[in-house]
């Protein structure tokens, strides 16, 4: 099977197997294992931020910067696709109290104009708004790189506003590698980031979240409440820094892979892709209804040895990762062109 279901399904390579089985080990909920320390080191560097740490996942992660950001009875202002708003419970109302203000963007990229009257008043009667988190690469909006610019204008216009900024970048190397622009230069825009190593890394476990010491560290005491304290837990940080260390500039090929099926899905009758451009590794395209539904075709791709995700009715998700070859890639170009062809041949 070829699997584009996500790029989570990555397994460790050799070389990564090999850091794995060398790494020096501790207790960290002691804060003793170095390869755990050495990492959450790399990832505040790289992100340049005081301090990071690690963490099981992103879910985690993000709804620990929420917690850290926000008082129960506070509000965050996010993008109604996102994931902290639609794939973690809802976690922030079940574990923090925090109410979240969800504002629909043009394929994941807001407008400042959208926000600008979303402050609310210090007024008894009122949540508190406190924080705003943006993702980047946008998941939803089929791996879109918000721009730049558009993160400067809205992370400066929601400080000088008073709020704090999280950054969700489990892709954010993604947008690192596609823009040009460093991942600290990325970061400065936010009070604190998270990452994942598992997704286009291909780590098999953890994120981390970076930003100021004394967040990292009072994040610390959160991880124990929430259950993330890990013991010898530089078994799995090892492959995270080995991934961080050498896996960030190929991203550039899962990308280029993508372009490939972005390409055979514009060419494809009966199915396209809402953004029109694939700007890193996620594709997510539309279904036309003359060729069923996004299940239907998820089946269709199956029987030829491809794996994609329905994402909803209509809606497929493919992910390129460091698992699929370029002949991969062909193959399931073909295969997507074979499925425009019973629609052209009815
Ligand atoms: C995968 C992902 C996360 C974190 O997911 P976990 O499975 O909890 O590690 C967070 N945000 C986005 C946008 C993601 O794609």
């Amino acid at each position: 099977m070829i699997d584009l279901r996500s790029d989570t399904v990555t397994k460790p390579t050799p070389e990564m197997l090999n850091a794995i089985t060398h790494a020096k080990l501790g207790d960290d909920v002691m804060r003793d294992d170095p390869t755990v320390l050495r990492l959450e080191e790399v990832t505040a560097e790289i992100l340049g931020k005081e301090a990071a740490i690690y963490m099981p996942s992103g879910s985690m992660t993000n709804q620990i910067a929420v917690r850290l950001h926000c008082q129960p009875g506070a509000e965050f202002i996010c993008e109604t696709t996102c994931h902290v708003y639609n794939m973690e419970q809802g976690a922030f109302s079940q574990l923090s109290g925090v109410v979240a203000r969800p504002i629909e963007a043009e394929q994941g990229v807001w407008r400042l104009e959208q926000l600008q009257s979303l402050i609310r008043p210090c007024d008894d009667h009122q949540v508190r708004t406190r924080l705003l988190t943006m993702e980047n690469t946008h998941n939803r909006a089929g791996g879109r790189v918000v721009p730049y610019d558009r993160v400067a204008e809205i992370c400066a216009w929601a400080h000088d506003s008073g709020l704090v900024t999280h950054l969700d970048g489990a892709r954010l190397f993604n947008a690192v590698v596609a823009t040009g622009i460093a991942a600290d230069q990325w970061a400065s825009h936010f009070d604190t980031v998270s990452v994942c190593f598992s997704k286009g890394l291909g780590a098999p476990v953890g994120s981390a979240l970076a930003g100021p010491a004394t967040l990292i560290r009072e994040a610390q005491r959160h991880r124990k409440l929430f259950g993330g304290s890990m013991r010898q837990a530089g078994i799995i940080a090892a492959g995270a820094l080995h991934a961080l260390e050498n896996h960030i500039d190929r991203l550039a090929e899962d990308h280029r892979h993508a372009r490939i099926l972005g390409e055979a899905v514009n060419r494809c009758e009966g199915l396209s892709l809402p953004g029109e451009s694939v700007d890193t590794n996620i594709v997510i395209f539309t279904v036309d209804e003359q060729l069923g539904t996004a299940q239907q075709v998820v089946q269709r791709l199956a029987e030829q040895g491809v794996a994609v995700l329905a994402v909803a009715p209509q809606l497929i998700r493919a992910v390129t990762h460091l698992g699929i070859t370029e002949q991969d890639v062909r193959q399931v170009a073909r295969a997507i062109q074979e499925i425009g062809s019973q629609i052209a041949g009815a």
